[in-house]
C-alpha cells in the first residue's frame, strides 16, 4: 500500500515526498481498508515509500499489496482520492457510502443545488447492472452520475470514463477513454487528468451526451456547442440533398404518370383495334353464311331446272318415238299405195 488516510480521513499518498516527510515515524495514519494504524516506510533501497501496519506486516514490504487485497485497496484508494478532490473543487459535503434512495454510491455530494454521485468500479461489472445502478441513482434525484471504471465495455453507453491505472505513481489518475474533444472531422477521444475532469464536472463545464446513435461521452460545453453546430450544418446539408432528391423524385413521378397515360391510351387503342377486328370477323362470317345460303338456293334452282330439263328431254324422246312410229306407218302406207298404184297401172296397161 502507498496510500492511507489521516486522522481527519483525508487521503495521503506517501509516494509524494512531502507527505512522506510529514508522516515518516509519526503516528496518525490509518489503513484504507481496516481503519487500523499504519506507518510510513521507505524501501530497503530507499527508492520507494509505502505504508504498512507494523514491522511484522509484509504486505507493504515492496510497496505492493497483499494478494487478495488489491481490489479493496485500489477501490478504497480511489474513493478517498475522489472524495477529497471533489471537496477541493468546492463540493464541501462530498462523502463516501451515503444512502441515496435504495443506493449507496461510492462518493456523493452536492454543488450549486445539484446532486452528484461517483461510482468507482475496479472489478468486472456487466452492463445491465451498471445501467440499473445508474437509473436507480437518477430516479433518486441525482442530477449527475459518473462511473470511474477499469472494465470499459459499456463506457460508450453509460456516463463513464475509463481509468488507465488504479494505482498510479503520480498525484492524479489518467482518463484514457470516455472523454472527447471537438475536431472538425468529429469528436475524438481525449486523454484527461481525472483531477481536471472532476473540477470541470463540478463546475458544470463538462457534461455527458450522445455523440451519435451508437456512442456517448463527456466533453466540455464549448466542444458540445461546436459539435452541435457541425451537426446543424450537416442536417442542413442533408435537408438540402433531401429537397433535391424530392425534386428529382417529383420529375420521375411526372414521367411515370405520362408513361402510364400513354400506356393507358395504347391499351385503349389495342382494345379498339381488337373490337374492330372482332366486328370485321363477325361481318365476314355473316357474309360467308349469306353467300353459302345464296349458293345453296341457286344450286336448288339449278337442280330444279335440271330436273325439269330432264323431264322435257324425256317428253321429246317420247314424241320422237311417236314420230318415228308415224314415219314407219307412213312408209308402210306409201309402200302399200305404191304397190296398189303399180297394180293399178299394170291393170290399166293390161286393159
Ligand atoms: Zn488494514
Amino acid at each position: 500500500m502507498t496510500a492511507a488516510v489521516d486522522g481527519y480521513g483525508r487521503f495521503v499518498d506517501v509516494r509524494d515526498a512531502e507527505q512522506y516527510q510529514t508522516w515518516h515515524g509519526r503516528p496518525g495514519l490509518l489503513c484504507l481498508m481496516c481503519g487500523e494504524q499504519v506507518w510510513a516506510y521507505l524501501s530497503a533501497h530507499k527508492h520507494n515509500s509505502f505504508v504498512r501496519h507494523g514491522k511484522g506486516d509484509t504486505a507493504g514490504q515492496t510497496g505492493g499489496i497483499a494478494a487478495g487485497g488489491d481490489e479493496t485497496y485500489l477501490h478504497e484508494r480511489m474513493k478517498h482520492w475522489v472524495r477529497d478532490t471533489l471537496r477541493d473543487a468546492g463540493m464541501v459535503d462530498a462523502d463516501e457510502e451515503q444512502t441515496v434512495g435504495d443506493r449507496r454510491p461510492d462518493v456523493y455530494g452536492h454543488y450549486n443545488g445539484q446532486a452528484f454521485a461517483v461510482e468507482v468500479q475496479w472489478s468486472d461489472l456487466d452492463e445491465d447492472h451498471a445501467r440499473a445502478r445508474t437509473d436507480g441513482l437518477l430516479a433518486a434525484g441525482v442530477g449527475q452520475v459518473l462511473w470511474l471504471t477499469r472494465p470499459c465495455l459499456w463506457v460508450p453507453r453509460l456516463p463513464a470514463v475509463g481509468i488507465r491505472d488504479f494505482n498510479p505513481t503520480g498525484p492524479d489518475y489518467d482518463i484514457f477513454t470516455g472523454a472527447f474533444s471537438y475536431w472538425p472531422s468529429g469528436m475524438r477521444v481525449q486523454q484527461y487528468s481525472l483531477r481536471a475532469f472532476l473540477r470541470q464536472w463540478v463546475a458544470a463545464d463538462i457534461d455527458w451526451a450522445w455523440i451519435d446513435l451508437t456512442k456517448a461521452g463527456w466533453a466540455t460545453m464549448t466542444d458540445w456547442q461546436q459539435h452541435t453546430e457541425r451537426q446543424a450544418r450537416e442536417i442542413a446539408r442533408l435537408e438540402d440533398r433531401l429537397e433535391r432528391t424530392r425534386g428529382y423524385l417529383g420529375d420521375l413521378q411526372g414521367k411515370l404518370g405520362d408513361a402510364e397515360t400513354k400506356h393507358a391510351e395504347s391499351a385503349a387503342d389495342v382494345k379498339r383495334l381488337e373490337q374492330q377486328l372482332d366486328d370485321l370477323q363477325r361481318a365476314h362470317e355473316r357474309e360467308l353464311a349469306e353467300a353459302r345460303d345464296g349458293a345453296e338456293e341457286q344450286l336448288d334452282n339449278a337442280r330444279t331446272l335440271a330436273t325439269r330439263a330432264a323431264e322435257g328431254y324425256r317428253g321429246q324422246q317420247a314424241e320422237l318415238e311417236a314420230a318415228r312410229e308415224s314415219i314407219g306407218t307412213l312408209r308402210t302406207a306409201v309402200l302399200v299405195l305404191a304397190i296398189a298404184a303399180a297394180i293399178l297401172v299394170a291393170y290399166i296397161w293390161a286393159f
